[in-house]
């Protein structure tokens, strides 16, 4: 993917950051070293639509840099918030990132946007360098990645890279299967994904691979559970991190959704799909993490082999349930009146989704299109 600037790119426009991050990186300085998706094709995906891509050159990541090492002098020297006026680094956003981060003792960064390492590697240890100049005290420097894009690298350029610091990758492998990726326009195959996790690793990075159930709707249900944990069997990352499907309204999935292409599985049917992923685990020492509120049972959150059969029991009381308490749980998990199952045992909870239920007139055969809705808000 050819990287692209033009002369609005090269001009310095203060600090940024972009849109989102990994929840588990809620404590990290966010370090936008490019802008939006270099790929960008992903059917399912909503975040970076619209939006040109494009790589920021190492300059405006130093400004960047020597903007909050300066806010984190001040704070340090207990400077009053604000920053007082005339100060001549003075930018509000990199002295509102300094503070937030000073407030979690700075050992994490984050680099933004979707995949950091289509940048020039020396242009990536150049970031690298400065950041570990300006804050040694960082332990954890983390970036999204393409696994399309690792797969390409050679191990000594990651192995570099790992030294500068950069030790944890979050890769989006989403499904292990060629069909669902094919439909879904991911830009890779389960050999490549395979690839691409065995890189990071090799190269002693820590290593994130999400999974998104319901991917391959109900067509491709099984297939997405089963060659999925397949791929994932063979990497072995440090996590795999589950991200239920949603379907936002401006992505081409939701046009193919409505149009009656892409017949999307219910919440019962991707419960199952996650159970049968589970089962077809085998050999493997991943942390489990159920991290985003997309999903349905957060308690599906556990150290593997050890773990596995518990997180399956999770599941299978879930689909065991009546089907009343069932669909209330359902209303209840996805308007934040119940954190899990265990809030089924509290009547106060319970009455409260009744309430719900009976406020809006929701009954149990239109809960997949309620669900849908509310699934929605949480993207
Ligand atoms: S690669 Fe990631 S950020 Fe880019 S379109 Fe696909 S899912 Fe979205």
């Amino acid at each position: 993917m050819p990287k692209q600037r033009d002369a609005q790119d090269m001009t310095y426009r203060g600090f940024e950051q972009g849109p989102i991050r990994p929840p588990s990186e809620a404590h990290s300085l966010l370090l936008r070293v490019t802008r939006n998706c270099p790929w960008n094709r992903c059917t399912f995906c909503p975040v970076y639509k619209g939006a040109r891509f494009s790589v920021r050159p190492v300059a405006h990541l130093v400004r960047d840099l020597d903007a909050v090492y300066e806010a984190v002098q001040q704070l340090r020297e207990g400077t009053r918030d604000p920053a007082p006026p005339g100060l001549a680094a003075f930018d509000p956003r990199a002295w509102a990132a300094a503070r937030n981060w000073s407030g979690s003792g700075r050992r994490q960064v984050f680099l933004q946007d979707a995949n950091s390492l289509v940048v020039d590697p020396g242009d990536l240890a150049a970031i690298l360098r400065h950041l570990k100049t300006r804050f040694p005290e960082v332990t954890r420097i983390t970036s999204y990645a393409r696994s399309n894009t690792i797969a390409n690298l050679d191990a000594a350029t990651l192995a570099d890279l790992r030294g500068l610091g950069l030790n944890r990758i979050h890769i989006g492998l989403e499904s292990g299967a060629d069909q669902v990726l094919k439909m879904v326009r991911k830009g890779a195959t389960q050999r490549r994904q395979i690839l691409a996790g065995l890189k990071v690793k090799e190269a002693g990075m820590e290593l994130s691979e999400y999974y998104m159930p319901g991917l391959g709707g109900r067509r491709l249900l099984e297939v997405n559970a089963l060659e999925t944990a397949a791929a994932l069997n063979q990497i072995n990352p440090d996590f795999i991190r589950l991200r239920t499907l949603a379907i936002p309204t401006h992505t081409p999935l939701y046009e193919d959704y409505t149009a009656g292409r892409f017949d999307k599985a219910t919440d019962v049917e991707m419960a199952r799909e996650l159970l049968l992923f589970l089962e077809s685990l085998s050999g493997i020492s991943s942390a489990v993490k159920s991290d985003h509120l997309l999903n349905l049972l957060p308690e599906v959150d556990g150290q593997l082999p050890q773990d596995q059969a518990r997180l399956m029991g999770i599941i299978r009381s879930f689909l065991e349930l009546d089907p009343e308490l069932q669909y209330i749980y359902r209303v209840g998990r996805r308007t934040g009146v119940l954190w899990g199952l265990g809030d089924l045992a509290d009547a106060g909870k319970i009455a409260r989704v009744e309430a719900i239920c009976r406020e809006y007139h929701l009954r149990p055969d239109d809960v997949d299109g309620i669900t849908d809705d509310l699934m929605r808000r949480f993207i």
